[in-house]
C-alpha cells in the first residue's frame, strides 16, 4: 500500500504506530486531530438548514451548537478536531431553468451561513484566505469557508464570479447533476456541449483571474480534461472518490484522471458516501432492496402502507443495510498516494449530503481521530497526515489567490 509508494516517491514516512498499544494511537490520533488543522472540502449545513426551514437568529443559533440533527454541530466538530468545513451553497439543477439560474438561493445560503457566525461569534467565523483559517483556529474558533455547489447562478454574465467572491465564495462545482449553460455533468448523458462551452472555457478563466478555486466534482470527463487544459492554477474536485473503486461510476475519478489533476498542482478530497466508496456495497444494498420489494409484493402490499411497516421492520432486523467502511475510505487515500502522491489527497466527507450512507466508523464530523487512527495503523507520518487533513487543499487555496494577483498585474 502507501508505505512502498511513498517510499519509492523518495519519502520515506516516519513510523508513527510502531510499539503503541491500540489506546496508545487512539489517544495519540485524538491528539494529532486536534493539533492540525483539518479541512473538509464539502459539508452540506446550508441546505440542510434550508430543508428545515432553518433562518439562523438569536433564538435558534444552538441548533448548530449541539443537536442531534444532521452530521454536524459545533460540539460535535469541536470532539472530532474539524476546523475549517467548506460550507457548500448548493444549487439544484432546477434552478437552471429560472431567469436568475439560483442567484437568489446562492445569496440566501450564504446569507445564512454570515448569520451562523454572527450570532455564534465566539464559536465560528467566516474565513477568506488560508490565513483566515489559521487566525480563527488560533483564536479558538471553527472557520466556515463557502464553496458554491453548481456554478449556474454566475449566469450568463462573468462579472457574477467577482460578486460570488465579494460574498466568500472560494470554490465553485462548475455544474451539479445536469448539463449547464458552463459544462456537461457527470450525471448528464445529454452531452450538451462536448465539455466546457465557450462560456464555460471564459467562466474557468475569469475565476482564476479573480481567485475562485475551480472545483471539477460533479463534471463530466471531457468537461474535466478540457479544464485541465485551460486552467491556470491548481483545481480541486472538493468531493469525489476513485472510480477504481466503483467501476463505470463517472462520478468519481479514474487513475488517468487523479494523475492529471495532481500534474496540475491539484487535489481530490476523498467523497464519503457509501456509492463513492465501495461497489459492493451498491449491489449488495440494491439486492437486498430487491428481495424486500418481492417479499412485500407476495404479502400484497405496497410499502407505503400502513400493513407494510412491520414486514418492513422486521425484514431490516434480518437483513441490515450495507455500508461501506473507514478502512476502504482509507483504502482510498492509499491509492491516491500510490498513484499520485501524498500531496494530492484530501477529504470532501459530504456529510449532510449523502443521507444514511455514511461508512461504519465516520458517522458524523465527531469521528476524524477514527480517520487519522487508521492512517497512523498504516504507517503514515504525521507529516503526511497533516497533509491529508488540510495543508494540501491549503496549498492549492494560496496558489490560487497568488495566481489571481498575478493575472490581475498582468491586465
Ligand atoms: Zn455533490
Amino acid at each position: 500500500m502507501c508505505l512502498s509508494a511513498i517510499s519509492m516517491m523518495g519519502c520515506e514516512p516516519k513510523k508513527t504506530s510502531g510499539e503503541k498499544t491500540e489506546e496508545e494511537l487512539r489517544q495519540y490520533a485524538d491528539e494529532l486531530a486536534h493539533r492540525f488543522i483539518i479541512t473538509d472540502g464539502h459539508i452540506d449545513v446550508p441546505y440542510r438548514l434550508k430543508e428545515q426551514n432553518i433562518n439562523i437568529g438569536p433564538d435558534n443559533a444552538n441548533v448548530l451548537v449541539s443537536t442531534t440533527e444532521g452530521d454536524f454541530d459545533f460540539d460535535r466538530a469541536r470532539k472530532g478536531g474539524l476546523d475549517a468545513p467548506f460550507m457548500s451553497i448548493y444549487i439544484p439543477s432546477e434552478y437552471q431553468s429560472q431567469a436568475d439560474m439560483g442567484k437568489s438561493l446562492a445569496d440566501s445560503l450564504i446569507n445564512n451561513v454570515i448569520a451562523i457566525t454572527e450570532n455564534l461569534p465566539d464559536k465560528f467565523a467566516l474565513a477568506n484566505s488560508v490565513e483566515d483559517v489559521e487566525n480563527n483556529f488560533k483564536a479558538g474558533k471553527i472557520s466556515l469557508p463557502m464553496g458554491m455547489e453548481n456554478a449556474a447562478p454566475f449566469g450568463n454574465d462573468l462579472s457574477n464570479i467577482k460578486y460570488f467572491y465579494d460574498r466568500g465564495i472560494r470554490y465553485a462545482t462548475l455544474t451539479h447533476g445536469k448539463d449547464n449553460q458552463i459544462c456537461d455533468s457527470s450525471y448528464d448523458t445529454t452531452g450538451t456541449w462536448g465539455g466546457l462551452s465557450d462560456y464555460g472555457k471564459q467562466v474557468v478563466a475569469e475565476m482564476n483571474k479573480i481567485g475562485i478555486m475551480v472545483d471539477i466534482s460533479h463534471v463530466d470527463d471531457d468537461t474535466f480534461y478540457q479544464v485541465m487544459e485551460v486552467a491556470k492554477a491548481p483545481c480541486i474536485a472538493s468531493h469525489s472518490s476513485c472510480r477504481f473503486y466503483t467501476p463505470g461510476f463517472e462520478r468519481n475519478m479514474n487513475d488517468d484522471m487523479i494523475k492529471a489533476l495532481a500534474k496540475n498542482g491539484g487535489v481530490i478530497q476523498i467523497n464519503y458516501g457509501s456509492s463513492f466508496l465501495d461497489s459492493a456495497v451498491v449491489n449488495t444494498n440494491k439486492e437486498r432492496d430487491a428481495r424486500l420489494k418481492s417479499l412485500l409484493s407476495a404479502e400484497g402490499v405496497k410499502e407505503s402502507d400502513e400493513a407494510a411497516k412491520s414486514i418492513i421492520d422486521q425484514f431490516n432486523k434480518e437483513n441490515p443495510k450495507a455500508y461501506a467502511t473507514l478502512e476502504r475510505v482509507v483504502d482510498h487515500i492509499d491509492h491516491v498516494v500510490a498513484i499520485a502522491g501524498v500531496d494530492h489527497v484530501g477529504i470532501g466527507s459530504d456529510y449532510d449530503g449523502v443521507g444514511d450512507s455514511l461508512p461504519t466508523g465516520l458517522k458524523d464530523v465527531s469521528t476524524f481521530p477514527n480517520l487519522i487512527y487508521e492512517l497512523l495503523k498504516r504507517g503514515y507520518s504525521e507529516e503526511d497526515i497533516e497533509k491529508v487533513c488540510s495543508k494540501n487543499v491549503f496549498r492549492v487555496w494560496s496558489r490560487v489567490a497568488e495566481v489571481a494577483k498575478e493575472l490581475q498585474a498582468g491586465s
